[in-house]
């Protein structure tokens, strides 16, 4: 016996069996597994092929936001900095919020800095929901929402969008919310469908929102690459911006999304509460990176538009050289996504389409079931990113030319 263990006898307690107690994983996070981005970057890496499925650009965002942070890291602002976010990010975003959508939030009250979307969704969730709460999503859905409810001890409610335009039924929606029901948590520009919501589904959720007295979370992290129609933050419809908490990320908009800079917008009163959160998570996100962003939410109007533009281009050569492969494309609005039916080309598995992908055609791209919890309707899409140069494109389309018919298509 040694000492430890002969300390533990004298006290009462039972000698270590040699492993801690099993299992390690809490029953909130059991089932989650290993993400289904992680999974397919690995697939890709191990067979060298062009990764057309975790969502990060092969290129880098714009000189000037590289710049402003290698300058801040030069003149030695490196410390901690305020735990809501630097006085000069708020402001930017809070110009930048005005600026676009004509929505006035006070910087220092109002604005939040986090490490990224991820830990905004994270933080709002554990700062609002009670245990035992419901929290109403679409699926398919990012997949962090569902691990983001479990771990704040609540319970997701889910409604199901359609293909081909993703649409939802109204009255899944209104049955979806019960009187535990806490929050909706809302995606536009919506990954991975592309989908956009239109003015009237925001009116809906809205109304539902106010008249069952329920807070409406919102994912807008692609605000800036929308294709057909426009993104309208749902925080500007009327009686909305008092019980929205408005989510979003410099990731996408500047082509950065290692840095993980993202913000919330919410009333001073739902920002305290979420801010009680976030001080405990990370207390403060990489103070360079947010002088950069500032930067980056104060370029010129063109900056945007050029965005758009590049991105619509990248759209539709991959739209058309997967039309072209035989797969049936759908189209998306936003995003910088598309899914398309695997049934054209004879399959009817993702999971398994996405696994043996990387390996025979030197391609990978993310199977969409992750994304649902309740629908299998996922079974026969996949996900297809095109954040990437054209050549990268072009490259993973003369690969996806092998790609030939298995048995006969499905319907
Ligand atoms: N929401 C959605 C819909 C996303 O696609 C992503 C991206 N990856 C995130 C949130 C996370 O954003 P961030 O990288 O800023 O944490
Ligand atoms: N948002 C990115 C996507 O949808 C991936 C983010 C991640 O890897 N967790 O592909």
């Amino acid at each position: 016996m040694n000492s430890d263990s002969a300390t533990a006898h004298a006290s009462g307690l039972r000698p270590g069996a040699g492993r801690p107690r099993q299992p390690y994983l809490t029953a909130r996070l059991q089932g989650f597994g290993t993400t289904i981005f992680t999974e397919m970057t690995r697939l890709a890496i191990e067979h060298d092929a062009i990764n057309l499925g975790q969502g990060f650009p092969n290129f880098d965002g714009p000189e000037f936001v590289k710049q402003a942070a290698r300058a801040a890291i030069e003149r030695g602002d490196n410390q901690y900095c305020r735990m809501a976010g630097h006085p000069e990010l708020v402001t930017a975003i809070a110009e930048h919020q005005e600026r676009f959508y004509g929505l006035r939030y006070d910087p220092m009250t109002e604005v939040t800095v986090f490490s990224g979307a991820t830990e905004a969704i994270f933080a709002t969730l554990q700062a609002l929901c009670e245990v035992g709460d419901e929290v109403v999503m679409f699926e398919p859905y990012y997949d962090s929402y569902r691990a983001s409810v479990a771990m704040a001890g609540a319970t997701p409610r889910y409604v199901t969008l359609r293909a081909p335009d993703f649409g939802y039924d109204r009255g899944e929606l209104e049955r979806a919310i019960t009187q535990k029901t806490r929050a909706i948590l809302l995606n536009s520009p919506h990954n991975p469908t592309g989908k956009v919501f239109s003015r009237a589904e925001l009116e809906h959720i809205a109304e539902l929102a106010r008249a069952r007295d329920l807070l409406v979370i919102t994912d807008e992290v692609y605000e800036h690459i929308v294709f057909d129609g426009e993104h309208t933050p749902l925080a500007g419809l009327p009686g909305m911006r008092e019980r929205t908490v408005l989510i979003s990320s410099s990731g996408k908009s500047f082509s950065f999304t290692g840095w993980k800079i993202g913000h919330t917008c919410a009333s001073p009163e739902l920002s305290a509460a979420i801010r009680c959160a976030h001080q405990f998570i990370t207390f403060c996100s990489a103070t360079p990176l947010q002088h950069a962003v500032a930067a980056a939410y104060r370029a010129p109007d063109d900056y945007f538009t050029g965005l758009t533009r590049d991105y619509r281009a990248l759209r539709d050569r991959l739209c058309d050289g997967l039309a072209r492969v035989g797969l049936d494309v759908l189209r998306p609005a936003g995003t910088y996504f598309v899914l398309t039916d695997i049934r054209a080309l004879g399959f009817d598995s993702d999971v398994e389409f996405c696994r043996m992908l990387p390996q025979e055609i030197g391609v990978a791209a993310i199977p969409p079931s992750a994304f649902y919890s309740q629908s299998d309707d996922g079974r026969h899409l996949v996900r297809w990113a095109f954040c990437k140069t054209a050549e990268t494109i072009d490259a993973a389309l003369a690969r996806l030319q092998k790609l030939t018919p298995r048995g006969r298509p499905a319907r």
